[in-house]
């Protein structure tokens, strides 16, 4: 209740905002992806020898709207640049989408030096998928209802994907109620692309044959869970009170 509360304070009117949108030019009625890079400006997230998370995030995110685009998916970025962009604005740019799937982009860090690999993340209870005000109590979500299978599944196509491709330890997908992905409403996934901490992997990630590789990778998992879940169908009408 009170996440979707918040929410809808923080949710803004119709419009675009500033979140640019790119479509692939051959594709009508592409699924859209918005693609979250992790921190920015004042926050840089992990660090390790200059190497800020920050700018990983944001230099995979680039790649990964190249390599969406061509396989036909429409994109969006919450942030193209250095920039500090708050939470709830992040999540707040997938909600005023009718339909996508949000991927947010984050590397790690650990306190032991031996840890290492790759891990997607999904959120188990997500924001209610229409604005129907919450207080409408026969249109709820069941409470305590079980995983949200849809990120669940995107988690897992993404997470094979990337353990397929770059041969990284596989860490698995993990329930976490991360602020970004709990209160987004579509699919959606955190991706920890790798630990910062690790010496290993730091060498892997600071050459950019291996942040395409984890890019294209990404990118399998969206279009593999793409193919299988179809065309979504539209939000439900009644949760659009909005005019457009
Ligand atoms: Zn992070």
């Amino acid at each position: 209740m009170l996440v979707s509360f918040v929410w809808l304070q923080l949710a803004p009117g119709p419009g675009r905002g500033r979140t640019e949108r790119k479509k692939a030019p051959q594709t009508a009625g592409a699924t859209m992806v918005l693609i979250d890079p992790g921190h920015g400006g004042q926050d840089s997230g992990a660090m390790r020898n200059g190497v800020l998370e920050k700018d990983l995030a944001l230099d995979v995110a680039h790649r990964l709207e190249r390599l969406a685009q061509k396989r036909g998916f429409e994109t969006m970025m919450t942030r193209r640049d250095d920039k500090w962009i708050s939470l709830a604005r992040r999540a707040a740019a997938a909600n005023r989408e009718r339909n996508c799937i949000f991927v947010s982009i984050h590397f790690d860090e650990g306190a032991r030096a031996a840890a290492t690999g790759v891990q997607t993340f999904y959120a188990a209870q997500q924001a209610p998928k229409s604005s129907i005000p919450s207080w409408l109590p026969f249109l709820q979500p069941a409470l305590g209802e079980p995983g949200n299978i849809e990120s669940q599944s995107l988690a897992a196509f993404v997470q094979e994907a990337i353990v397929a491709r770059t041969r990284a330890f596989n860490r698995g997908t993990t329930a976490q109620q991360f602020y970004v992905v709990a209160n987004v409403r579509h699919p959606a996934v955190l991706v920890e692309g790798g630990f910062l901490s690790n010496d290993e992997d730091i060498a892997k990630l600071t050459t950019e044959g291996y942040r395409e590789e984890l890019a294209l990778a990404i990118t399998e998992g969206l279009v593999q869970y793409r193919d299988l879940a179809g065309v979504r169908p539209a939000t439900l009408a009644l949760g659009d009170a909005s005019p457009e």
